[in-house]
C-alpha cells in the first residue's frame, strides 16, 4: 500500500517551473520592514513571500518574533503586492491564527520536525485546510524523522507538501552553519520522488558568501526551488542578520545561476554522481573533525606547558593506537591502515604542541627584561 499521497503543489498564477523562489525576511520585525521588503521583492518578480512570526530561538531572551501582531502585515503584503504569503508554525495555536488570517502556506521548522508530538499537533490543527505545507528537515540528520513528519501532515489530509532542505547541525564547527549533507535530501527524493524539494541556502550557509554556491548545487542536483532569507536592510535584521541579503542581491544571485540544459528525465544523475557527492560530504566532515581535533590538541599543549608536563605521554599514545585499532577493525577497516592514520595524526599533534611550547618559550624570553 502506498502510504503517501502527494499532489503537485501550486500557487495559482505562479510559474511553478524550476526554480520556485520563496523569499522574505527571517522575521517580520515591523510593518514598515515587512512591507518594504515585500514590495522590493514583488518589483523583482518574486511571487512567494516568507516571514517568520514565531521564532524558535536557541537561547531565551533573543527576539522571539512579533507573533499575531504581524498577521495583519502579512495580509497587507498580500493585498498590496499580490504575493502569496507564508510563515512558520510550531503549535496548533499558530496554525489556527495563520489560517484565520488567510496565510497561504506554512512551514514546519527544523526544531519542530525533530519532535513527532509537535508535528502531530500541527497536523491535527491543519486537518481540512487546503494550503501547501512545507516540512523542513529535522536539525539532526535523520531521514526517517523527516519522512515521518511528511507522513503525519499527509495523513491529516494535506496533499500539497514540499520538503525544505536546510542542513543539519554538526558537533564539529564548519564553514556551514548547518552542514548540507546533500545525500540525505537526495535519498529523500529517491524514497518519495513526487515530493518537491526546496533548498534553504540561508540556514545552511549562515552567511552571505556561501549562498550562491549552495543555490547552484541545489540546481545542479535538480531540486525544485529555493527559499532565501531577504531583508530590505540585512545588516539591521533582528535575527539571522549575517545570512540575509537584499532583494536586489537575490535577483542577481538567481540570474547568476546556471541550469543544466536538460532536466533529470533526460540526463539521469548516475549512481556515480551520487556516490561522489557522498564522498565529498564525508571528506568535508573528516576535514572539519580533524580541524576540531587539532584545536583540542593545541589546548592540551597549552595545559601541558602551564603544568610542566612533557608533550609525549607514551602510555596515552599506546592506548590511543590500541583503542582506535580495535574500534576500526570492528568496523571492517584494515588495522594497518588505521594505525598509519592515527600515527600520522598523533605526529601532527605532537608537532603542534611543540610549536605551542616553543612560541610560549620565545615569547617569555623576548618579554624578559635584560
Ligand atoms: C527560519 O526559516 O527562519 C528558521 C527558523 O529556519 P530553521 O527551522 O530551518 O532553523
Ligand atoms: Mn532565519
Amino acid at each position: 500500500m502506498k502510504n503517501i499521497n502527494i499532489e503537485p503543489f501550486s500557487f495559482p498564477g505562479c510559474d511553478m517551473s524550476r526554480p520556485i523562489i520563496i523569499a522574505g525576511p527571517c522575521s517580520a520585525e515591523t510593518e514598515e520592514q515587512t512591507l518594504a521588503t515585500a514590495q522590493a521583492l514583488a518589483a523583482l518578480d518574486v511571487k512567494i513571500f516568507r516571514a517568520g512570526l514565531w521564532k524558535p530561538r536557541t537561547r531565551p531572551g533573543a527576539f522571539e518574533g512579533v507573533g499575531v501582531e504581524g498577521l495583519p502585515w502579512m495580509q497587507k503584503v498580500k493585498k498590496e503586492t499580490g504575493m502569496y504569503v507564508g510563515t512558520e508554525v510550531a503549535t496548533a495555536q499558530h496554525v489556527f491564527e495563520a489560517l484565520k488570517y488567510g496565510i497561504d502556506f506554512v512551514w514546519i521548522g527544523a526544531r519542530t520536525t525533530a519532535n513527532p508530538f509537535a508535528v502531530q499537533e500541527i497536523a491535527d490543527a491543519l486537518r481540512g485546510a487546503k494550503i501547501p505545507v512545507m516540512v523542513k528537515n529535522p536539525v539532526n540528520p535523520d531521514l526517517e524523522l523527516w519522512i515521518g513528519a511528511v507522513e503525519r501532515i499527509n495523513r491529516a489530509g494535506i496533499t500539497q507538501i514540499a520538503a525544505i532542505h536546510r542542513g543539519f547541525s554538526t558537533y564539529a564547527r564548519s564553514e556551514f552553519r548547518n552542514h548540507p549533507q546533500w545525500l540525505i535530501p537526495i535519498e529523500l527524493h529517491r524514497r518519495l520522488p513526487e515530493l518537491p524539494i526546496l533548498t534553504d541556502p540561508s540556514h545552511i550557509a549562515g552567511n552571505r558568501t556561501l549562498l550562491a554556491q549552495i543555490c547552484q548545487q541545489a540546481m545542479d542536483i535538480n531540486f525544485n526551488g529555493l527559499i532565501v532569507e531577504t531583508h530590505f536592510r540585512p545588516d539591521e535584521a533582528w535575527s539571522d542578520a549575517q545570512q540575509q541579503i537584499t532583494p536586489q542581491q537575490l535577483r542577481q544571485l538567481i540570474d547568476s545561476l546556471k541550469f543544466r540544459k536538460h532536466d533529470i528525465e533526460n540526463i539521469p544523475r548516475t549512481v556515480l554522481d551520487d556516490l561522489r557527492m557522498h564522498i565529498d560530504d564525508v571528506d568535508n566532515q573528516l576535514i572539519e573533525l580533524l580541524s576540531e581535533r587539532m584545536k583540542i590538541s593545541k589546548a592540551i599543549g597549552i595545559y601541558k606547558l602551564e603544568n610542566n608536563i612533557t608533550i609525549l605521554q607514551s602510555r596515552r599514545y599506546n592506548e590511543i593506537i590500541r583503542d582506535r585499532n580495535l574500534k576500526a577493525v570492528q568496523k571492517g577497516l584494515g588495522g594497518e591502515f588505521v594505525d598509519k592514520i592515527f600515527e600520522t595524526i598523533h605526529e601532527e599533534s605532537v608537532l603542534l604542541q611543540s610549536k605551542v611550547m616553543n612560541s610560549k618559550l620565545n615569547n617569555s624570553s623576548t618579554n624578559k627584561t635584560p
